[in-house]
């Protein structure tokens, strides 16, 4: 039977990811993960709200589709999950100036294990760009 995608899915895919690959984070503050709104081209985001101290990361209800691999959805928590470690919306130290400077998110990802959920994404991302520039085509002739 598949499994429905829906917030409590999406809060084991991150239970799985911190206890796997990220178990020497400790979590300092409360961390939530939802769907957001259907988004085609921003996959992942994560937010500290400075009032309550509470992380958000918010996922594409895009990814609700179960045409999208699973994998992909763990690589866009993972990705997170990387900003997080390295203080960006976490009340943990900042390790770099920047969320996305040089490489860092991959070589993250790498250094936990990771790589291969990385590769995947590279791949799929790829074709994914092809299918969208055929759907807007599409659209834009199909007036
Ligand atoms: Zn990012």
């Amino acid at each position: 039977m598949a499994v429905k995608r829906d917030g409590q899915w999406l809060l084991s895919r991150l239970d799985f990811l911190w206890s796997n690959y990220f178990a020497d984070v400790e979590q300092i503050n409360p961390v939530f993960i939802e769907f957001g709104r259907f988004a085609r081209l921003r996959f992942g985001s994560i937010r500290f709200d400075p009032r309550s101290k509470h992380t958000y990361i918010t996922i594409s209800g895009m990814f609700k589709d179960e045409k999208i691999p699973q994998e992909i959805v763990d690589h866009t928590i993972a990705h997170e999950l990387c900003h997080y470690v390295h203080g960006f919306s976490s009340p943990r130290p900042r390790s770099h100036h920047f969320p996305h400077e040089g490489g860092i998110i991959k070589k993250e990802l790498s250094k936990r294990g990771l790589g291969g959920l990385y590769q995947s994404y590279q791949k799929w991302i790829k074709e994914y760009r092809q299918e969208l520039k055929q759907l807007y085509l599409q659209k834009r002739y199909s007036r």
